[in-house]
């Protein structure tokens, strides 16, 4: 019997933990200079050109941050598609503000201008857009119905790091926030954490103010500015959301290593796409010219002629030894996004057919070449052998 394949696994490797080693050692474990140097390099990495990275704890504390430092409130509402994780509507909730699901698009499982135009009420106040598997939503009409609108845009971009979009990286494009997510199953990973991206100073000054509760100064500034060590002023109730050095110290070595990873996912994709195509599923939506695609997830759909349900289908990979998952349960299934918003499957055609014959394979670095053959020969024995 073969050892079991994981769905993800993050790579570490001895630089990550030579870095945390020396953090340990060096008594500073908390937000210091390796989250500001890993600021500066993430700034680095997207082109610099006036932008400014604020280090987070994870991607849903920079979500919040970002609505607050916008003006999201009670009454207002947010437009995001049900086709995401939790975190894109929850934090909608922290804020006292209403949530406004929208379908998305049947090839790239994305949000559309025009889902996002249709919901737009005197009560929109931001639209969350979600870059699902890595693949950017089609962002130049969003960008321009929400200018329209005076709706700001904070795109939710845990899946899109690297990710093009029309020559230009995820996280330089003409929209209010980005939010890059850390998480131990992401493109690159700090353990937890996250990473707020703006070219306005005030939203980014408001972010950091109110990433470490509501201070004017955060802690390492305050050992190492002209003034009293103990001196500070509290200018609103904020948040605790700053991301220690520890994981910022993971994420300075990820982050060097990134552009790596990417053509290891972009490969493994292309050797999926190729080994697959002539089974009863439909591949995932390619980035069309001038775009790429960060690979976070592969999802397939198994097609209606396909006789072994979704939900068989994992169980026998997972009897074959290989570890699938599903992206996403949209959130018009969740009881409580359900039941508090009256969301029924009819509202959401496209995300619900979606979601009924999804698969999401394995796809990370640590795969080797005889890992990815393995996950084919089984797909290949549960639609075709069984
Ligand atoms: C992972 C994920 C998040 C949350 O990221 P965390 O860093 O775990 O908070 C948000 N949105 C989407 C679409 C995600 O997949």
């Amino acid at each position: 019997m073969m050892d079991f394949l994981p769905f993800a696994l993050p790579e570490i490797g001895d630089e990550e933990i030579n870095e945390v080693v020396d953090s340990l050692r060096s008594g500073w474990v908390t937000t210091g200079p390796k989250a500001k140097r890993f600021e500066e390099a993430f700034t680095s990495f997207l082109g610099g050109n006036g932008i400014e990275s604020i280090s987070v704890n994870s991607a849903t504390s920079g979500l919040h941050l970002a609505l607050e430092a916008v003006g999201v409130g009670p009454g207002d509402e947010v437009i995001v598609p049900t086709y995401t994780f939790t975190a894109t509507a929850e934090i909608v909730r922290y804020l006292g503000a209403t949530p406004v699901m929208v379908d998305v698009d049947e090839h790239t499982f994305n949000m559309t201008a025009a889902h996002f135009e249709r919901a737009i009420t005197h009560k929109t106040k931001a639209v969350v857009p979600v870059h699902f598997a890595g693949l950017a939503c089609d962002m130049d009409p969003i960008i321009q119905v929400a200018k329209k609108h005076g709706i700001r845009v904070i795109e939710d971009a845990a899946h899109a790091l690297p990710t093009i979009y029309k020559g230009k990286l995820i996280g330089t494009l003409d929209s209010d926030v980005v939010v890059f997510s850390f998480y131990a199953n992401k493109t690159m990973t700090t353990g937890e954490g996250g990473m707020v991206v703006t070219t306005n100073q005030e939203i980014a000054k408001r972010c950091k103010v109110m990433r470490l509760h509501g201070i004017s100064r955060d802690a390492f500034d305050r050992y190492t500015s002209t003034k009293p060590a103990w001196s500070y002023e509290v200018i609103a109730p904020g948040y605790k959301y700053n991301m220690p050095d520890i994981s910022a110290a993971i994420g300075i070595h990820q982050l060097l290593k990134l552009p790596v990873f990417q053509v290891k996912r972009q490969r493994m994709a292309e050797y999926y796409y190729e080994a697959l195509k002539d089974l009863p599923i439909d591949l995932p939506a390619l980035p069309i010219q001038g775009c790429s695609h960060a690979w976070h997830l592969f999802p397939i759909r198994l097609k209606d002629e396909v006789l072994v349900s979704r939900d068989h289908f994992i169980e026998k990979m997972a009897e074959l030894g290989i570890g699938c998952s599903v992206h996403f349960i949209p959130l018009h299934l969740h009881p409580y996004w359900r039941d508090t918003y009256n969301l029924t499957p009819e509202m959401y055609p496209v995300a619900q057919c979606i979601f009924e014959s999804e698969v999401t394979l394995p796809l990370y670095t640590k795969m080797t070449d005889d890992d990815l053959l393995r996950v084919v020969a089984a797909v290949r024995q549960v639609l075709v052998n069984d």
